[in-house]
């Protein structure tokens, strides 16, 4: 250590010790061994209300927060029980006119220094501090819940996905059964069998929807028409307790949103309504403009509000409800995904949505969405080949590395007349193109295959016969959101065919106008 420059001393007296204590911003106060206050220094005034005359004589420790009490008491002991130690605690410290302040002290027993003989505490306001760390503390708990929602939309696609090709495959296999089997009694069972393959496919869809894997495909709509036109599949599904009214502005109103995803939204929403509103009640639509403001640079756009009278929200609920799956409805009732899909679909488009809810009056979610430019009429009316059959002599070359769904959809296609040749991944159905450049009228390839992909594959064949249509099969086509020209899985035998029909009319006849939006659902 380098010596230290020794200064003057300056001239100590009682009334400068005074001084020093008096101007301190913390507290320093003296107490006995049983936590009486012997003395506090002025700033304890300042921060708690009450005067030095009311604290003195006083136990201290009725000034602490009844949580901490203990503790403090605990670190009081051992404060006593090690003389000149310095001890740190924090404790909230009561105010007079209310409320709690938080605390830092440095306890150090003096009961054995003949010149103070008593416990010295230098206590500091630390709120500040304790604010700082709440926020970090928040901000870091937010992070937390955004990985464990990423990670849970991974873990949900990639389940989907799997789950997805056997679905396909599951579905094709019980239609071709229940096509082919003459017993009225096993049609009927697998007619069962079906349903519950829809209802497996919805909720894989839900799943996809969350994990936003499910490819959008956005168009300019009008709102006010699209709820007209989901009125009857929406009375259908909140049955006769509850009456439905829709009030909409004059005129169309344009919205660029996938029309099926939209429906998903509506089903929703209608769905927690119907489930809000078990004795009957009244379900309200409503569509509302908003102009654009140039002050905020706000674009003009559309508030759909969907309310009920339900029994509500309650407010602890409320923060959580866009949670996947959170639910406070019994199980096999509730997935806990309604919300959660419905918020990533509007997200998804540009919107936002958001819910208000009195429990005990009812519950609005509004959802607003940007509001988009009406739609330039199509050049020409495409029309569309109605059934999915082939015509004599028309082959399909159909490439998927997925063994069950390319066989099942092989034999699907083969039923509606398609003669068909597998490949098993890009590699074999270039070979097979190569050998026979002439022989196909369409190719149907699955997006992701070992060693070729599908649209590598579609590439190469397209320099071997460039008026070769190409259909694509894909369980998640993300980052391929506006092409028409992929088909999603799990799809039936007679979408396909009509795609197949359609693509190839269309190559036939460029006056068709461009492909038409799969129906595939
Ligand atoms: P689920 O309907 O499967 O429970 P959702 O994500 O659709 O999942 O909704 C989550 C939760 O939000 C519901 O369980 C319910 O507690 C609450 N909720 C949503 N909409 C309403 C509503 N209209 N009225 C009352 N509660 C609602
Ligand atoms: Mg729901």
């Amino acid at each position: 250590m380098p010596d230290q420059p020794t200064l003057d001393p300056p001239p100590w007296s009682e009334a400068m010790f005074r001084a020093l204590t008096e101007q301190s911003g913390d507290i320093i106060s003296l107490l006995d061994d049983s936590g009486r206050l012997l003395y506090n220094s002025p700033a304890a005034e300042k921060i708690s209300g009450f005067s030095t005359a009311e604290l003195s004589g006083v136990d201290t420790f009725t000034f602490f927060h009844p949580d901490d009490r203990e503790r403090v008491q605990a670190e009081f002991a051992r404060v006593l029980a090690t003389p000149g130690a310095m001890v740190t605690v924090e404790y909230r410290y009561r105010r007079k006119e209310g409320g709690w302040t938080w605390m830092e002290a440095v306890a150090s027993n003096q009961l054995d220094n003949p010149d103070v003989r008593g416990v010295v505490t230098n206590s500091r306001d630390i709120s500040e501090r304790k604010q700082q760390q709440a926020q970090q503390h928040l901000i870091e708990e937010q992070q937390l819940h955004r990985q464990r929602l990423e990670s849970l939309g991974t873990l949900a696609g990639g389940i989907a996905h799997d789950f997805n090709n056997l679905l396909s495959a599951i579905g094709m296999h019980v239609a071709l059964a229940a096509a082919t089997t003459g017993d009225a009694a096993v049609r009927a069972e697998l007619e069962g069998a079906e349903v519950a393959v829809r209802r497996a496919a919805e909720l894989t869809r839900q799943l996809l929807g969350f994990a936003r894997r499910q490819p959008a495909r956005p168009l300019t709509l009008d709102l006010r028409q699209a709820l007209q036109h989901l009125g009857p599949l929406l009375e259908r599904l909140l049955g006769g307790q509850i009456a439905v009214s829709l009030s909409v502005p004059e005129g169309p109103v344009w919205v660029g949103v996938d029309p099926a995803q939209l429906e998903q939204v509506l089903v929703n929403l209608a769905t927690n309504a119907r489930d809000a509103m078990p004795g009957g009640g009244h379900l309200q639509l409503r569509v509302a403009l908003e102009p654009g403001g140039t002050a905020n640079d706000l674009r003009p756009s559309v508030l759909l509000s969907v309310l009920d009278d339900g029994v509500g929200v309650a407010p602890d609920v409320l923060p959580r409800v866009f949670e996947p799956f959170f639910t406070t409805k019994e199980l096999g009732r509730g997935t806990g995904l309604g919300l959660a899909v419905s918020h990533g679909i509007i997200t998804q488009s540009g919107g936002s949505i958001w819910l208000e809810s009195e429990p005990g009056t009812g519950t609005a979610v509004h959802v607003r969405l940007p509001l988009a430019d009406p739609p330039t009429p199509p050049a020409t009316a495409a029309v569309a080949a109605k059934s999915g059959a082939a015509r004599p002599g028309e082959r399909v070359l159909l490439a998927d590395d997925d063994d069950l769904v390319r066989t099942v959809t092989a034999r699907m296609l083969s039923r509606l007349g398609w003669a068909v040749d597998e490949a098993r991944d890009g590699f074999e159905a270039l070979e097979r193109l190569v050998n026979a450049p002439t022989a196909y009228s369409a190719a149907v390839f699955d997006l992701r295959m070992p060693r070729l992909g599908g649209e590598e594959a579609a590439q190469q064949a397209l320099a071997i016969d460039p008026n070769l249509p190409v259909l694509f099969i894909s369980g998640y086509a993300d980052g391929a959101r506006t092409r028409t020209d992929i088909i999603q899985k799990p799809f039936d035998g007679p979408a396909l065919g009509h795609h197949l029909r359609n693509a190839i009319d269309r190559a036939r006849d460029p006056r068709l106008g461009p492909a038409i939006a799969p129906c595939a659902r």
